[in-house]
């Protein structure tokens, strides 16, 4: 019943990496039956593209802009493709999570990822989960959350995630931990769409809360 324009839900959950918004994301959307985008996983392709033709120059714009322009990327069933490939789990890549915070902070970079988004959630239902949602792409919609957590737990939650998914790391979970504050400190502090709280965001601190508690959280909050 949601897909009918006028019964769109879409839901925005911004907040800090590793905070737990794609995990509880992914099961809001299962609850309502609907979609789920995480708008870091197209920043996270373009990093991938650029990290494979350039080494070392994603600092460089004029770069970056070439390299994206010629990129093609799809986003079927919840899956992200970059040039024809499903690249959804080399992104997850804690050193692509680095480069993609580094050229989120670029204008032609963040023009993109707007399109690309604007033109994946328009007129459908969606749980939309990053960093500037309820700020900058859906800051009318109804529905806004913003999660956070310590960065001891924060680091802890990533080094499992890396162990489930079985992606390389061969890092500390404390230097984990210091790249998870680095990351925040220039999404907070960008010029561009920086991570803040909407003013009219729930804000929920999942430290010690279980996935399912924080989605019941959540669905009470939507359903009342
Ligand atoms: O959420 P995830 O860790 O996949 O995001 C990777 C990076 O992409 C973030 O650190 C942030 O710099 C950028 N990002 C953004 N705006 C979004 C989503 C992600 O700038 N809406």
């Amino acid at each position: 019943m949601f897909f009918k324009k006028k019964n769109l839900l879409q839901i925005a959950i911004d907040g800090t990496a590793g905070s737990g918004k794609s995990t509880i994301s992914k099961e809001i959307a299962k609850h309502y039956k609907i979609g789920y985008l995480s708008t870091g996983a197209i920043f996270r392709c373009f990093a991938l593209a650029i990290q494979k033709e350039s080494k070392f120059d994603y600092l460089d714009p004029k770069l970056t802009k070439k390299i994206i322009k010629k990129t093609h990327l799809k986003f079927i069933d919840g899956q992200f493709y970059l040039n024809g490939k499903d690249v959804s789990k080399e992104i997850c890549q804690e050193s692509i999570g680095q480069i993609a915070s580094v050229i989120s902070q670029q204008l032609f970079v963040r023009k993109r990822y707007e399109k690309i988004t604007r033109k994946i959630i328009r007129n459908k239902s969606f749980v939309i989960e990053g960093r500037d949602i309820g700020t900058v792409i859906l800051p009318k919609v109804k529905y806004k959350f913003y999660l956070d957590a310590s960065f001891h737990v924060r680091a802890k939650r990533r080094v499992l995630q890396l162990k489930k998914w079985n992606l390389p790391f061969n890092v500390s979970q404390q230097s984990i931990a210091r790249n998870l504050k680095i990351r925040d400190n220039s999404d907070k502090h960008r010029k561009l769409a920086a991570l803040a709280v909407a003013k009219d965001a729930v804000v929920i601190n999942t430290d010690n809360k279980k996935i399912n508690e924080t989605v019941s959280l959540i669905i009470d909050k939507i359903s009342n």
